[in-house]
């Protein structure tokens, strides 16, 4: 295994004072100079023109722009509860680390709000993570902990763990894969969002699976309001796959909070649809995303394109600029 770069010091970020975290500030997000998270979710839904171009128009294609997040993608949501959530239960304080295992996402969620709140953030990920990823961490201030490719994000896990059980008092550890407040996030957020953005006609939603959170959290709030919504989980048709963020759960660690009797049906999607898709979606509709996103919205136009009426709403993840040094949109 690798070893890792450093870990952060529970006494502080590096070169910068530490805030308490509970500092008071104002809320008024209405008030011009508003703080940058108050911006987390109320993301736009966006209807597919071009790529539902031959849907009937008793059918169409949604979906919510996630990557539009201050940090650039969903999990922004996630974090943004989980610290919460733990502030509020005196779980994170200023003197503790928050530390967490991700493949990148919900790291630069973890380091953006850690750097607007003065909090000192450590990371753990697979070495072979995109280098801008890596790079934008570090320009959050988040400490690396560089874990061993072939165990991809469930070794990150496993070395967090390790870490926590030797220093307990030092660290916070969310644990985005068992914590509540990840589906929670997107139970009160995204799922809330989706109702009202469609004035509840939604009638089927798509996502692919990561620690679930989106997937669970969302169906949950869309199913407790009409429980005829179709919720359709999509995982990647191989543990070898290239959409970042999905797990692929029959050889994956699978998270605490993952309940796959919630969906209606199970699909998967190859790689090659993906990346032809998130192509697509940058020179179709203009929308630069990652594969993930990709996989989401081909799957839901296949939905999409068995229905003789429906609204599919799916999930566009994270931002295509974080794969630009992969082959992703090389020709
Ligand atoms: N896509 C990307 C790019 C992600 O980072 C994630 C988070 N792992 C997902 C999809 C899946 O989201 P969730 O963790 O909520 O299942």
């Amino acid at each position: 295994m690798p070893s890792s770069t450093s870990i952060a010091s529970p006494s502080g970020r590096a070169g910068s004072a530490v805030r308490s975290p509970d500092r008071p500030r104002r809320t008024d997000s209405t008030e011009a100079g508003g703080r940058l998270i108050e911006h987390v979710g109320n993301t736009p839904l966006l209807r597919l023109d071009a790529i539902g171009c031959d849907l009937p128009d008793t059918v169409s294609l949604y979906a919510k722009a996630e990557h539009l997040n201050p940090g650039g993608s969903v999990k922004d949501r996630p974090a943004l509860r989980m610290i919460d959530d733990g502030m509020a239960a005196g779980a994170l304080t200023g003197d503790r680390t928050l530390i967490d295992a991700t493949s990148g996402n919900t790291g630069i969620a973890y380091a953006m709000i850690g750097a607007a709140r003065g909090l000192s953030v450590a990371l753990a990920l697979p070495e072979n993570a995109s280098e801008e990823r890596m790079q934008i961490l570090r320009a959050y201030g988040a400490d690396l902990i560089l874990t061993d490719p072939l165990e991809g994000t469930d070794g990150a896990q496993a070395r967090v763990q390790e870490i926590v059980n030797e220093r307990p008092d030092a660290y916070f550890y969310p644990n985005q894969y068992d914590n509540d407040a990840n589906w929670k996030a997107h139970y009160d957020g995204t799922g809330r969002e989706i109702l009202e953005q469609t004035d509840g006609r939604v009638t089927h939603f798509v996502a692919g699976l990561g620690t679930t959170g989106t997937f669970m959290g969302t169906t949950r709030r869309l199913k407790e309001k009409n429980s005829d919504i179709r919720a359709i989980a999509m995982q990647p048709d191989s543990p070898m796959h290239a959409m970042e963020g999905l797990k692929h759960m029959e050889t994956a660690r699978v998270p605490g909070i993952y309940v796959p009797e919630i969906a209606d049906a199970h699909v998967t999607c190859r790689t090659e649809d993906a990346i032809d898709m998130t192509r697509r979606l940058a020179r179709d509709e203009g929308l630069l995303v990652g594969p993930s996103g990709g996989a989401n919205v081909h799957t839901a136009l296949r939905i999409a394109e068995s229905l003789d009426e429906g609204v599919v709403v799916t999930i566009l993840c994270d931002t295509g600029t974080r794969y630009l040094s992969d082959d992703l949109f090389r020709d």
